[in-house]
């Protein structure tokens, strides 16, 4: 029987300081007992933060806890991807979210390694590890940013999907519209795999409007008004994000999302706030 449950996991990012390793460790503790699919990590293309990232992951499997690292191709060679690739393998991980990446402002073209697109590391890992890890990519119900149109980032996102991929986790958004016609478009397209929402909570104003330039996610012009004008109001602009993104997570559930992908930024209260509004139970999805 097809288990329809909703899929729940929780991403972190690999700390570089003691202080930021024991709040990654209380994180996941806390939120481990709402017995998450998995939680990922992510990794830097061509940095020095890339050992954090497989201390974090080693850490993590210690526990006994499931972990999907993220690996980006970009800036690395076949080879090292390879070796990457069999560590993880060899040490019982079968799930990761194979990216393209963005290399750090400054690196020059030549550091750009033998990959080029997420769909060439999805070809790579089948090939190398057959059916034996759980691959899922990204997409972007509002575009990645640098895609020439709507269009081709979806036919570029069908690569990654006809190169094998099992299922994606998308950008954060907050208007549930883009979600949904994303899939229908997907849908149309005849992309099949379940499209996780990745969702990200509401902090701090100006860490949102630095990452969401960055990264394409658009922030609705009520809720960038409304966060606005709470000024340093941390408490405020903390409620109105709970209230904000519980009511986009019940949304995208009651439309069929297969799941929620929570951008922890290693703090577990915002999402518990949100899970508990949500009332959702502690026992989501294990397998
Ligand atoms: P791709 O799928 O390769 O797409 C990148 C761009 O190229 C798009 O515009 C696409 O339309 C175009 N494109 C794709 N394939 C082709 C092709 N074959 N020919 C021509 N054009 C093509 N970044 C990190 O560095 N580390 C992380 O851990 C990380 N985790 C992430 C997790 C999630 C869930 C998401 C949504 C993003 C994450 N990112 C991470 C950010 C991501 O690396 C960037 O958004 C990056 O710019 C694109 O990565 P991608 O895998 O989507 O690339």
């Amino acid at each position: 029987m097809n288990d329809t449950r909703p899929t729940f996991s929780f991403e972190l990012f690999p700390p570089k300081t003691e202080a930021g390793i024991a709040r990654l460790r209380d994180t996941v503790t806390t939120l481990n007992h709402l017995r998450p699919g998995f939680f990922s990590v992510t990794y830097g293309a061509g940095g020095s933060t890339q050992s954090n990232t497989f201390a974090t992951v080693d850490w993590i499997g210690t526990q006994g806890i499931k972990v999907a690292p993220h690996l980006s191709c970009i800036g690395s060679t076949r080879d090292e991807l390879i070796a990457i690739l069999d560590r993880y393998v060899a040490q019982g991980i079968d799930r990761i979210v194979a990216l393209r990446g963005d290399l750090p402002s400054g690196a020059g073209a030549g550091s750009m390694g033998d990959l080029n697109h997420a769909n060439e590391l999805v070809a790579l890992i089948r090939e190398r590890h057959g059916s034996s890890l759980h691959i899922e990519v990204a997409a972007y119900p509002e575009m990645h940013p640098q895609a020439a149109n709507f269009i081709r980032d979806l036919d570029n996102f069908k690569r990654k999907v006809d190169a094998g991929a099992d299922s994606a986790i998308t950008q954060y958004f907050y208007n549930a519209d883009a979600y949904i016609a994303f899939v229908d478009a997907c849908q149309r397209r005849g992309i099949d795999v379940p499209i996780v929402p990745g969702i990200m909570p509401i902090t701090n104003f100006s860490n949102l409007v630095r990452f969401s330039d960055a990264c394409g996610a658009e922030i609705p012009r009520w809720l960038r008004k409304r966060l606005e004008a709470f000024g340093d109001d941390v408490d405020s602009i903390a409620r109105l994000g709970i209230d904000v993104v519980s009511a986009l997570c019940e949304r995208l559930l009651d439309n069929g999302a297969p799941g929620l992908h929570f951008y922890t930024m290693n703090q577990s209260a915002p999402t518990l706030a949100i899970w508990e509004m949500l009332g959702l139970p502690g026992e989501a999805r294990t397998a």
